[in-house]
């Protein structure tokens, strides 16, 4: 875990933000290059980097509040959806490391495409999925 990060900052209000949402484990609050009209980032205040990281307890925390956070946002905007996103990991896109969900408002009428259309996709056997499952289980 980092000692301090952009976010913590913000939690410890050093950095100005527009906080929807504060207790004493989870913040939130909205993204400064907002991808959509009400773009949120949801947080543990601890700068935990990665969500295998996060504690339990922690998790249950942010997950505890993250519906009801994701439901204010969609009805401050009036949005027709959100895709809530975790970019895990440097090659994942994450540049602030310091776990967190974006919640991105969508619309009926936006161009925004959904989040399957940024992969390239992989063709894999049936062996091969099976192979995986199998490795994901022993790594556990
Ligand atoms: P990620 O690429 O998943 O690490 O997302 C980091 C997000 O933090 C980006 O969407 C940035 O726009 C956002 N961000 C960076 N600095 C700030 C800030 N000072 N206040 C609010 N959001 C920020």
């Amino acid at each position: 875990m980092s000692e301090e990060t952009l976010f913590t900052r913000i939690v410890e209000d050093e950095i100005p933000s527009d906080t929807v949402y504060e207790d004493e484990t989870t913040y939130a609050f909205l993204d400064v290059n907002p991808l959509a009209p009400g773009h949120t980032l949801v947080i543990p205040k601890e700068p935990y980097e990665r969500l295998s990281e996060l504690p339990p307890a922690e998790a249950a925390d942010v997950f505890s509040v993250l519906g009801e956070i994701t439901a204010a946002v969609e009805a401050a905007v009036d949005a027709d959806g959100t895709t809530i996103a975790l970019n895990n990991g440097e090659a994942a896109g994450q540049e602030v490391p310091h776990v967190h969900w974006h919640i991105i408002p969508q619309f009926e009428d936006d161009t925004a495409r959904p989040i399957h259309a940024l992969f390239d996709g992989a063709e894999l056997s049936d062996e091969e999925r099976s192979e995986i499952a199998a490795r994901i289980r022993d790594n556990r």
